[in-house]
């Protein structure tokens, strides 16, 4: 079953996000769902975007690395399942870059993630300047690293986002994606249950011929998942 990440970020107030979950509630009726619809959503509004019939799951954005106490600001990997989560985005490339998140605090937070028994969407890709270098295979190997200690029966998502393509309108090609997902598939290759999505400037203009040829089996969606018309036309649910 396809997966589509509405990762909402820093936006979306209470009354938008229940504005949003109305509309995409409308839009989802009381068909049966062929594909699985999860959202980021602040934390603040997860309340707002909740669902009475279930149709969508919840992820968070982040997690503390720590697994509980002094630590201002932080929520645990318990509190998000306690207020209903089911998926954690880590590694997603504005935590590594804007905070600075780095192999041992990613792999600490994942380690707070399997705790909680949540499941983490990992996030890989390589910037504009290493794919010019023609590094990109070796930086998704040395990101996929830091799951070494993650277990192999586990369920687990991982996201290639190439960072040069999100937010950008520059969407990585089929064959790009197809590509980086094979080394992907072969570098975590013992993974029983493995989902692997793409994220960058997926828009409803350039989902489906994504999902076609590029070997994935949904998407990370930012930009385009805040209005939910969009959300669900990227499902297929327009
Ligand atoms: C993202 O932030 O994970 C993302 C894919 O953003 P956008 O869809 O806006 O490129």
């Amino acid at each position: 079953m396809n997966l589509f990440v509405a990762n909402w970020k820093m936006n979306m107030t209470r009354a938008e996000a229940r504005a949003f979950s109305e509309e995409l509630g409308r839009r989802v009726g009381d068909r049966d769902l062929e594909v699985e619809l999860v959202i980021a959503p602040p934390l603040t509004s997860l309340d707002a975007a909740r669902d009475a019939k279930g149709r969508w799951s919840f992820a968070a954005q982040n997690v503390a690395s720590e697994r509980e106490g002094a630590f201002t600001g932080e929520v645990s990997a318990l509190q998000l399942a306690d207020a209903g989560c089911r998926y954690v985005i880590v590694g997603h490339s504005e935590r590594r870059r804007i905070f600075g998140e780095g192999a041992a605090v990613l792999s600490r937070k994942l380690e707070r993630v399997r705790e909680a028994r949540l499941i983490p969407i990992y996030c890989v890709g390589e910037t504009q300047d290493e794919r010019a270098k023609g590094h990109s295979l070796e930086i998704l190997t040395r990101q996929l690293e830091t799951l070494r200690e993650d277990p192999a029966e586990a369920t687990l998502v991982i996201a290639y986002e190439p960072v040069w393509a999100i937010g950008t309108g520059q969407i990585a090609t089929p064959g790009d994606c197809a590509e980086a997902c094979v080394h992907i598939r072969g570098v975590v290759g013992s993974r029983r249950d493995l989902r692997l999505l793409y994220g960058g400037s997926v828009t409803s203009d350039n989902a489906r011929e994504m999902l076609g040829g590029a070997g994935v089996e949904g998407f990370l969606i930012g930009g385009a998942s805040l209005k939910a018309a969009s959300f669900a036309s990227i499902a297929g649910l327009a």
